[in-house]
């Protein structure tokens, strides 16, 4: 890679500065409130739960509390892939027998279906585009048995060549033109949004259905109801509930309950200038396809609606696990992006870079999500996507509606349900500072073998050693 120059780019996610900020300004609280629910965090996970509880009882009286604005967290910050699968789904699912396994696939890859319904339903106009998703070997002939491995791991969990199917060389290069493509898998289960629209769409539908936002309250204080009501302390103002639903994902360190078992990690992207149409022809991506490569700094990209290409990778971790919103300081991070990017589609040749900005995910210690309810403490919670959960969080906030509502559903029976408190269900991190040495050195292990590896005159012997020690630190990971 050529070395990188630092960026200047204002600090704000693309998608936020598309819209309209006096169409999404709310009030915060200022006095006390009671309710029947109370959600703190007004993401997409949230939302979601909020919607879906309303869409069956719609005569409870649900409040969100969100301590900035809607979409403030990775909600309004992200790659806008939403995908028909979850991150940990091997694991997740490893408990289900043969014959069980479809009905679960078939929860899985219907998040997209059911989305566009809600879409459809509530004009939610958020730049949905059913493409599918690449996820290509390229650049260095070391990705290829990566990708390979990949399908065919998804086969033996009895995933169909309908829903995986391998893509050689030239059907690869006719969908994704990046810089020696060897081939790669291609799935329909995913599809392009604009985050930021998704997550004010969600909020306005909530709204009319009911439901109460406020902005600018933060949840300082946590009491749980254990049978009675509990209580959600803020600044100007107590709100007492019968459940309470923490929604903060990354920001799970700010509140005592959830600290030790979601860890913030910081995710980086960079947006380009719109493309004209000969480099769009150049490039592909004509259905709007997401792509990835095997990199193992872990790759992103999407063809945004107004022609921009959108390209996250690599993740930054703070001692002590703390969430970040502002990421002015990563302009050196952001230029090796940009770098990498163009190192992907060469013919992006000078593009200007308009945008980059990052945002904080929720890593759970087994990478695997979940939604779980105790009705004995009032508590409920989904989250540990682990940076996937647009999709995701649809389908846990379907599943904890059920589980508060007390149902007795498909997906109340799935293995990502649990009617058990969180310290009951996940486990815990390490403490520090044992957390941040590993992260550092995993993260240094997976960018040398990156810069090895892309340099084609580097020698057969280190190329090896490298790519060994990667995968070793992968599967640690
Ligand atoms: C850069 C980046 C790229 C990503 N790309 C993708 C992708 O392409 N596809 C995908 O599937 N996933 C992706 N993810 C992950 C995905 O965005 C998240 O999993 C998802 O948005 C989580 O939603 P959430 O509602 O659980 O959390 P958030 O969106 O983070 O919402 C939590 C909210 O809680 C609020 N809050 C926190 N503490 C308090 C408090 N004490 N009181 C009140 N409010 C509080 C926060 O302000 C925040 O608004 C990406 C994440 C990042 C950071």
């Amino acid at each position: 890679m050529s070395p990188s120059q630092p960026l200047h780019c204002p600090d704000i996610s693309l998608w936020m500065s598309q819209i309209e900020p006096e169409t999404v300004t709310r009030l915060s609280l200022t006095q006390n409130l009671e309710v029947d629910i109370a959600i703190i965090g007004a993401g997409y996970s949230g939302l979601w739960t909020a919607y879906y509880l309303k869409q069956q009882a719609p005569n409870l009286k649900i409040a969100i509390l969100e301590a900035n604005q809607v979409g403030f967290g990775a909600s309004g910050r992200n790659g806008g892939w939403l995908m028909g699968s979850v991150e940990g789904e091997h694991h997740l699912l490893r408990s289900l027998s043969p014959s069980d396994k479809p009905r679960a696939h078939a929860c899985i890859h219907g998040i997209v279906d059911e989305a566009k319904r809600v879409f459809d339903k509530e004009q939610i106009d958020c730049d949905f585009a059913h493409g599918g998703w690449l996820s290509v070997a390229a650049r260095y002939p070391e990705q290829l048995p990566i990708v390979r491995n990949q399908l065919q791991q998804l086969h033996a969990e009895g995933h169909s060549e309908h829903d995986y199917c391998w893509l050689d060389h030239s059907d690869m290069q006719s969908r994704v033109n990046i810089h020696n493509t060897y081939g790669g898998i291609f799935s329909p289960h995913a599809a392009r949004i604009h985050p930021a629209k998704l997550v004010n769409g969600l909020a306005k539908a909530v709204e009319r259905l009911g439901v109460s936002i406020y902005e600018h309250t933060t949840v300082t204080k946590l009491l749980p109801p254990n049978g009675k009501s509990g209580q959600l302390v803020t600044p100007k103002g107590v709100v007492q509930a019968d459940i309470i639903l923490p929604c903060v994902e990354g920001f799970s360190y700010e509140l005592e309950h959830l600290r030790r078992y979601i860890l913030p990690i910081q995710s980086l992207i960079v947006a380009t200038e719109p493309l004209s149409d000969s480099q769009w022809q150049d490039i592909g991506m004509r259905n709007h396809e997401l792509v990835n490569d095997a990199c193992r700094l872990v790759t992103y990209a999407q063809r945004t609606a107004d022609n921009r290409l959108v390209f996250g990778s690599r993740g930054t971790y703070q001692f002590g696990g703390k969430p970040k919103s502002t990421f002015q300081d990563n302009q050196q991070v952001f230029a090796t992006i940009a770098t990498l990017m163009k190192e992907f589609f060469p013919m992006l040749g000078n593009t200007p870079v308009t945008h980059c900005w990052g945002g904080t995910l929720g890593m759970p210690r087994v990478k695997q999500p979940h939604a779980l309810f105790d009705t004995r403490t009032g508590i409920g919670s989904i989250g540990g996507y682990a940076g996937e959960g647009v999709g995701a969080s649809n389908l846990m906030a379907r599943t904890l509606a059920d589980l508060i509502l007390n149902k007795d559903t498909e997906l109340t029976q799935m293995p990502w349900a649990h009617h058990n408190t969180l310290e009951k269900t996940l486990r815990r991190w390490e403490p520090e500072p044992f957390r941040w040495l590993a992260y550092k050195s995993i993260l240094s292990t997976f960018s040398r073998e990156e810069s090895i590896l892309s340099d084609p005159d580097s020698a057969p012997w280190k190329r090896k050693m490298i790519h060994r020690a990667a995968g070793l630190a992968s599967r640690v990971l």
